[in-house]
C-alpha cells in the first residue's frame, strides 16, 4: 500500500524542516566550495610553478590551461559559496509565519507552506501531489495539518 498525498506531503515538509534546522545543505555547500578552492590553489600555486620550473619543455598551453582551470575552480568557489548563503542560510525557518494559536500547545507559532512531492509520470509530467502543510514551531509540540490542493494524477 502506498502512502496517502497527506503523508507524503507531510514528510516532505517535516523534511524540509530539518534541512533548514540542521543547515545541511549549506555544510555540503561550504564543503564542496572548500574543495574547489584547494584545487584552484593547487593547480595555480603548487602545479603550475612546477611545470613552468621544468626546463627545455614545450608547455606553454599546458600551463596556459592549468591558468584557467585554476580560474575556474576559484570561480566555482565563489559561485558555491554565494548560492549556499542565498538559499541555505542557517536560521531562515521552514515555510512563512501564520496567524493564529496552535490547537494542540497554544503558541503563536504555526507556520505554512506550499508543498509539492515530484512524481513522474510515464511522460515525465510531475503527478505528485500538492498542498498546504502547517507544521508548529514549538519545541515538543507535534501538531501538523495537511491540506491536499492537487491530488495524485494516476
Ligand atoms: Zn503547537
Amino acid at each position: 500500500m502506498s502512502a496517502s498525498d497527506e503523508e507524503l506531503l507531510l514528510q516532505l515538509a517535516l523534511k524540509q524542516r530539518q534541512a533548514r534546522r540542521s543547515g545541511r545543505t549549506l555544510i555540503i555547500t561550504v564543503a564542496a566550495a572548500v574543495a574547489c578552492a584547494v584545487v584552484g590553489w593547487a593547480v595555480l600555486f603548487q602545479l603550475r610553478p612546477l611545470i613552468k620550473s621544468i626546463p627545455l619543455l614545450p608547455l606553454g598551453s599546458v600551463t596556459t590551461a592549468l591558468l584557467w582551470i585554476g580560474i575556474v575552480a576559484f570561480a566555482a568557489a565563489a559561485l558555491l559559496v554565494a548560492g549556499g548563503w542565498a538559499f541555505a542560510r542557517p536560521g531562515k525557518p521552514w515555510g512563512k509565519e501564520m496567524p493564529g494559536v496552535c490547537p494542540r500547545c497554544e503558541n503563536l507559532t504555526l507556520r505554512e507552506a506550499l508543498v509539492e512531492v515530484e512524481k513522474r509520470d510515464g511522460a515525465g509530467l510531475n503527478v505528485g501531489p500538492k498542498g498546504i502543510v502547517i507544521l508548529c514551531d514549538t519545541r515538543r509540540c507535534e501538531y501538523t495539518s495537511v491540506k491536499v490542493t492537487t491530488r495524485t494524477r494516476a
